[in-house]
């Protein structure tokens, strides 16, 4: 299998070589040069439990991996152990209210969220691509995180060979929970710093290093370079291809679906764009899929771009309860558009250019009328997401989080517009304890300042357990606690090499 870029046609890589560098050098996204229909395997995929599924699709991809590689890769990230259960992801049915719904459960990973699910193996298809491309080299990670990738990326490269990594988050702008589970972080070749300002000064000082050709050479004297394991990454979508199949065949071995040409729907609480696009191009391998349903916060660029087809970032920021979702570049889009404009290269870095340089482009007719008939776009404000939490617990006995409450509403606006009971999946994102002041308000009860307080306040009243991971913080101890101003990130960046 061979990945071209999105935006330069000459561009034709391998999957370790597009794992290695994240982003094609012109800026445009890798997208595989084609996509197997997989339909006449559908019968033998039904019975492969996750672990297996994951191998058999994965060596479709990593075409420059051999299958003990893949294996490997595969049992260190998704052991039973990591994920609290045989299987990583559950599929709950709640169907009792007449909705034919059920919840992917994606956040059973260590870090409590579903970024776990593709940031668990990253660092292993990464730590092989190294060995094949790079010798002895050693990949510095370079994180600049709003909360939930910060965490997850720490947690899966933790004492992985050949890397370290390095997250920065603002320092007033992240949750209480989502820094102690930063600061408390376990590992010898994992460092975390605050940066002083918001995610933006993080996000754009990370940038910068990323292109200071100064370091970076004094880097390559010793053997390292920088390497990123943000959402644009293939590495990162090709694992979320797997739990779309999985739920399908789920639905079928319990038998809500009767044949294995029966469609759903499936529903994705978005943000970059990365969990739904990975849902169609399940589909773009034969997964039947009737409707993708793209759910927004009140951040509704996306919402609006598939109603319109005018994609426009030059709007008011909203900070939500979904933080996750807070995001007005859905940069995962330019891959999902490169498909819908028949891969024109010309066309789709007109619109990129468009977009960097006023803020907005306009897609043709003929996209637009593609992307509508595939996807439904909805959004839910803080209101509502309150709303549906509360509703959830109390009439189908389930406690979800913010992000998650976002989806079931978009759901049921599209059920209401289309009258479509087609058995549907929704992407279950976050475990509603990563959110627990939110989640706790939402149902009406009084928060203390104390978040490890609203932990227990919440198993009280909702009877549902709060995970090991989250409660054990607060007995680990405090390792990061240094604080960087923006111009001093380089400094930080050295530090965690101390062979320089
Ligand atoms: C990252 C995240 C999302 C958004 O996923 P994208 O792939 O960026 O669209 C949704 N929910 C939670 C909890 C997340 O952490």
């Amino acid at each position: 299998m061979e990945y071209q870029s999105t935006r330069d046609p000459s561009v034709k890589m391998s999957a370790s070589q597009v794992i290695m560098q994240g982003i094609s050098p012109e800026g445009g996204l890798f997208v595989p040069v084609s996509f197997p229909d997989l339909k006449a395997s559908f019968e033998n995929m039904a019975k492969m439990d996750y672990q297996e599924l994951a191998r058999f699709l994965f060596s479709l991809f990593l075409t420059d991996f051999t299958q003990e590689e893949i294996e490997d890769c595969v049992k260190k990230a998704y052991s039973p152990e990591k994920f609290g259960g045989k299987e990583p992801v559950r599929l709950v049915p709640l169907t009792g209210t007449g909705e034919n719904k059920y919840l992917l459960e994606l956040w059973h990973g260590p870090t409590c969220a579903f970024k776990d699910m593709a940031l668990q193996i990253l660092p292993h298809f990464l730590g092989t691509a190294l060995k094949k491309q790079a010798g002895d080299q050693t990949a510095l990670i370079l994180v600049a995180t709003s909360g939930d990738t910060g965490k997850a990326a720490l947690e899966g490269f933790k004492d992985v060979e050949h890397t370290r990594i390095l997250v920065f988050y603002p320092k007033n702008g992240v949750s209480p929970m989502q820094q102690l589970q930063m600061q408390t972080q376990e590992g010898e070749n994992v460092f975390v710093c605050a940066v002083e300002g918001n995610f933006d000064d993080a996000q754009s000082g990370v940038k910068a290093i990323f292109t200071d050709e100064q370091i970076k050479a004094r880097l390559k004297e010793h053997g390292v370079f920088f390497s990123s394991a943000n959402s644009i990454n293939w590495g990162r979508l090709l694992p979320q291809l797997v739990y779309y199949f999985y739920s399908y065949f789920e639905l079928y071995r319990t038998k809500a679906l009767p044949s294995l040409s029966d469609r759903i729907n499936i529903v994705v609480p978005t943000g970059n764009f990365g969990n739904i696009l990975a849902a169609y191009y399940a589909a773009r391998m034969g997964l039947p899929v009737k409707k993708f349903i793209c759910a927004s916060n009140a951040n509704r660029v996306l919402t609006d771009f598939i109603s319109t087809g005018v994609y426009d970032r030059r709007r008011e920021f909203y900070t939500t309860a979904s933080p996750s979702m807070d995001i007005l570049i859905s940069s995962n889009l330019e891959r999902l558009l490169f498909a819908l404009c028949g891969e024109n290269h010309q066309t789709l870095s007109g619109w990129m250019n468009e977009l960097s340089q006023k803020g907005c482009y306009q897609v043709g007719d003929s996209v637009k009328e593609k992307l509508q008939a595939l996807f439904f776009g909805g959004s839910c404000d803080d209101v509502r997401t309150a709303a549906v939490i509360q509703e959830m617990l109390s009439k189908e006995q389930y406690l979800c989080d913010p992000h998650t409450a976002v989806a079931v509403d978009v759901y049921r606006q599209y059920l209401a517009n289309s009258q479509d009971n087609t058995p549907t999946v929704i992407a279950s994102t976050a475990d509603p304890y990563k959110f627990a002041s939110s989640v706790l308000q939402a149902i009406g009860q009084p928060k203390e300042k104390d978040e490890f307080e609203n932990l227990i306040r919440l198993e009280e009243f909702s009877g549902v357990k709060a995970p090991l991971q989250i409660k054990q913080l607060k007995e680990k101890s405090v390792r990061f606690t240094e604080v960087a101003s923006k111009d001093q990130l380089r400094q930080a960046v050295l530090r965690c090499l101390p062979q320089i």
